[in-house]
């Protein structure tokens, strides 16, 4: 590890290493002819990459960097015929930059080894036997192996074999589950056990891990405001630094004559107002955090929202499939001979969990045609001839149907073909496990209200809300009245809406962090989400919200601390008792702890 740190950033370090040696045997020799040239030797060596970059700089329009800064304070150290100290300041300015560049490094390493599901190869099954062949070389319908310790390349539905498979890298769960014949599986998880046959039914570039992938690589689109800060910050406060260095060395040098002491003092002001721990650590700060997120199956689509979790007033919920398992059990048919198997048909290709589970109880299953999906009400087909429709009240109501009241409590679907009303289904849908632990952990990290904003009926709504603990209940909406709402939702601070992606997209977009569950295998939701569950685990929400705090608590904390200790080296440094040196190991302690700490985000992992 040392060896490859070394030969990474060779140049540097031998550049720091002579430098080291020159200074410290120039100020050994003290003064003289030999010990001035040793030490211009060694301001040589450590300041020309710095200085071209500053100058650089100033071609590009950026005057006032923390290049530029370093070599005025070092040049004006010169000038005062102090060298070693004009060596000293841009010697740990460079070691620490050395210190970013491997902390950066590091992180960035974790982060790749956190997130490694870029799949290398698959095995792909040809009339004689398997060969390896990039994963963007198969096409949908392909057949392919993979044998026990290997990566799923791609997204496809088991044809032959049983095993066990791992998809913590991409869900952040840690239990193993089963795959045998019929069960799906994702690219980006390991096949634990045995030989898997697999029919792959995506291309790569549409597969979970490259959709993953590119969500990580461009999670920094939306930057957080603590990001945009430090970089306004710097822009007035490098200019402003330089401003007051001078007016340090003028005002007081000219009232007391004495140019050669206050100049002094003006270069530990520049010294110690190098704002680089701040620039560096903050983004660093965040990069962790989304790389922790990552690692625990959260993916967030930058930093701004990472930023916004923490600071979320009102959680609101989908209830189908968020709340709820979303495995829905028939509790009534009550109608017609053919209902049913009418309802079944026109369900055949709806993504909804009502139609799962429907078409799951259904033993036959007419062929029907023009499938259609009405967002929020159920769906339409034709079948022999005549339109179907199946789904809730307010669909029977706008069709001109009179639906018959059911007494059960549960999910009601109505049916009707051409004008006749065929009877309803009540369907029953339970509690997920942990969705009531989940909420009470969320009141726990005091968000103000939980609301649950959901399409179904109302008597269901409650019953389900009363058992999870969900304070205020909208039911019977439609996916256009959910993000109306949500729009009044914000007005009392900022919102978190979690949803299953189902008819939830317009929501998603309109709550300050639109959070999609299940990210995988569905793609409208990793589409239209700002923060994805990887999983369908609704207490991950909770997880992601005190990251989020935690990121934050160590952003603050560096803020505070680079600040701090900077303003009083200002104070001692003007008062005199601070001098360049102290500003020097003040100024590189401080980068180094602020990076240091950063680094601990990467900590809050579990
Ligand atoms: P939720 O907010 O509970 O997730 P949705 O917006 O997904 O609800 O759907 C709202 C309502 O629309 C459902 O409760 C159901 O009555 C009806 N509905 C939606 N999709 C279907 C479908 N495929 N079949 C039958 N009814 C449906
Ligand atoms: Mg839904």
């Amino acid at each position: 590890m040392k060896n490859s740190i070394f030969t990474e950033h060779k140049n540097i370090i031998i550049k720091i290493v002579l430098a080291t040696v020159l200074l410290i045997t120039g100020m050994m020799i003290g003064h003289g002819a030999v010990s001035t040239l040793l030490l211009l030797a060694a301001y040589v060596i450590i300041a020309i990459e710095t200085i071209v970059d500053a100058v650089k700089g100033i071609f590009k329009g950026d005057i006032f960097d923390e290049d530029t800064l370093m070599c005025i304070a070092s040049l004006s150290a010169i000038a005062l015929g102090e060298f070693a100290e004009a060596v000293a300041i841009l010697l740990f300015f460079n070691i620490g930059e050395l210190f970013e560049d491997v902390a950066i490094d590091r992180s960035r390493n974790k982060i790749k080894a956190l997130m490694d599901i870029r799949p290398d190869y698959a095995n792909l099954q040809t009339d004689s036997d398997a060969i390896k062949v990039d994963p963007k070389k198969i096409n949908t319908g392909d057949i392919i192996i993979i044998y026990p310790g290997e990566k799923i390349p791609l997204d496809g539905i088991v044809k032959e074999g049983n095993s066990y498979i791992d998809t913590k890298a991409i869900t952040g769960e840690s239990q193993p589950t089963e795959a045998t014949k019929g069960t799906k599986v994702f690219s980006g998880s390991i096949n634990l056990s045995g030989n898997l046959t697999v029919e792959v039914e995506k291309p790569y570039g549409e597969s979970t891990a490259a959709k993953i992938l590119s969500l990580i690589e461009n999670s920094d689109e939306r930057r957080s405001g603590a990001e945009k800060f430090t970089d306004r910050f710097a822009k007035i406060y490098t200019p402003a630094v330089v401003l007051a260095a001078i007016a340090v060395a003028l005002i007081p040098g000219i009232i007391t004559g004495e140019f050669v002491l206050w100049a002094r003092r003006a270069v530990t002001l520049l010294v110690v107002s190098c704002p680089c721990a701040l620039v560096i650590s903050i983004p660093l700060c965040f990069f962790c955090g989304l790389g922790a997120a990552s690692h625990n199956g959260i993916l967030i689509k930058g930093s701004g929202y990472l930023e916004l979790l923490g600071k979320v007033k009102t959680a609101a919920f989908d209830k189908t499939g968020t709340l709820t398992k979303g495995k829905f059990e028939i509790a009534e048919i009550h109608g017609e001979q053919e209902l049913l198997s009418t309802v079944a048909a026109a369900e055949k290709y709806s993504p909804h969990p009502i139609a799962q589970s429907i078409l799951a109880a259904a033993s036959e299953v007419p062929e029907a045609i023009n499938h259609e999906h009405l967002a929020g009400l159920g769906v339409r087909c034709e079948l022999d001839g005549e339109t179907v429709i199946a789904g809730n009240e307010e669909l029977m109501r706008q069709a001109g149907i009179i639906p018959e009241y059911a007494s059960r409590t549960g999910t009601v679907v109505h049916c009707a073909k051409g004008s006749k009303y065929l009877g309803y289904i009540v369907i029953n849908d339970t509690l997920k496990d942990n969705a009531k632990n989940a909420i009470a952990e969320l009141k726990s990290l005091n968000i103000e209200r939980t609301v649950m904003l959901s399409g179904d009926n109302k008597a269901i709504c409650d019953d389900i809300a009363a058992e999870a603990g969900v304070d205020t209940v909208y039911a019977e909406l439609l996916p256009a009245d959910k993000a109306t709402l949500m729009e009044k939702l914000r007005a009392d601070g900022i919102t978190v809406f979690a949803g299953d992606g189902i008819n939830d997209a317009p929501v998603l977009i309109a709550a300050d962090v639109g959070v999609a569950m299940g990210g995988v295998g569905s793609d409208a939701a990793i589409e239209s989400a700002d923060v994805v569950l990887l999983d369908d685990d609704i207490g991950k929400l909770a997880k992601a919200i005190k990251l989020s705090r935690r990121t934050m608590g160590i952003v603050k904390q560096n803020i505070i601390l680079s600040l701090g200790i900077k303003i009083l080296i200002v104070i001692l440094g003007v008062l005199g008792i601070a001098n360049i040196w102290l500003a020097v190991f003040g100024d590189v302690g401080v980068l180094i702890l602020a990076i240091l700490n950063s680094l601990r985000v990467l900590r809050i992992v579990k």
